[in-house]
């Protein structure tokens, strides 16, 4: 568990400034939700939290520590993408434990942690198959499994289940939400999907074009969306 605080927080891209100074604060443990339209600077933004892109202006700070200048693989957080990004020629049990053993962790320790990760996720029965021979879902688990043997502080999102068709992803919906419980680790989930959104938040930050237009529980944005474009993406349109 971490906390993580942005403080004035932009981004540009040569002449293009695309995340205009973001403030946020994310407590220990807790669930937070980036919606926001594609292109609205979601990844971005968490891509600099991560690290692998730096920060224009402003502070990325864990538990009250500076990251600006720490690198990516130093942060004790992880990253899923939307893409699985596995390793298409390594089993699922190489895929889960190769990063540690490029950490240089015990054999014995890596053991306890793939097994960990296995049955949390259930995927034990496929510790033995190359990605090639996985479902969409399964492969995601496995994308997933990746994140959690590293023990991370903190879990970052990006778009985890947008490839997933309806019913896989209301699944893995409910997967992430049990992962949350069980770990209470601090997540930052990043969607473009409402439902997503609504589920899964403790709080929902809503971007749009590089701003916050709004951070709230899922009932307060529902209840008190702040301006027109917040009540249309969340759905209740005044
Ligand atoms: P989202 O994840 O919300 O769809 P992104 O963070 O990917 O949005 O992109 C935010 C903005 O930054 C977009 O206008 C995008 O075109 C721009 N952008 C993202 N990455 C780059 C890059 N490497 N170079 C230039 N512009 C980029
Ligand atoms: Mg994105």
């Amino acid at each position: 568990m971490a906390n993580l605080e942005l403080r004035q927080v932009k981004k540009r891209f040569g002449a293009v400034e695309v995340i205009h100074g973001i403030d946020l604060k994310i407590d220990d443990g807790e669930f937070v939700v980036f919606v926001g339209p594609s292109g609205c600077g979601k990844s971005t933004l968490l891509r600099m939290i991560a690290g692998l892109e730096s920060i224009s202006d402003g502070d990325v700070l864990i538990d009250g520590e500076e990251m600006n200048e720490m690198p990516a693989a130093k942060r004790e957080l992880a990253m899923v993408f939307q893409s699985y990004a596995l390793y298409p020629h390594m089993s699922v049990r190489k895929n889960l434990s190769f990063g540690l053993e490029t950490m240089k962790v015990s054999k014995d320790e890596i053991k306890k942690h793939v097994q960990q990760a296995a049955d949390i996720l259930q995927i034990n029965e496929l510790l033995d198959r190359k990605p090639g021979q996985l479902s969409g879902g399964q492969r995601q688990r496995v994308a997933i499994g990746r994140a959690i043997v590293r023990e991370p502080k903190i879990f970052l999102f990006d778009e985890p289940l947008s490839n997933l068709d309806a019913e896989l992803r209301m699944q893995m919906r409910v997967e992430i939400n049990k992962l949350h419980r069980r770990l209470k680790s601090t997540m930052i989930f990043v969607t473009h999907d409402q439902v997503e959104a609504m589920t899964l938040a403790d709080r929902i930050v809503v971007l749009r074009k590089g701003v916050i237009e709004q951070v709230g529980t899922p009932l307060d944005l529902y209840n008190n969306p702040q301006n027109i474009f917040v009540a249309g993406f969340i759905g209740s349109p005044r």
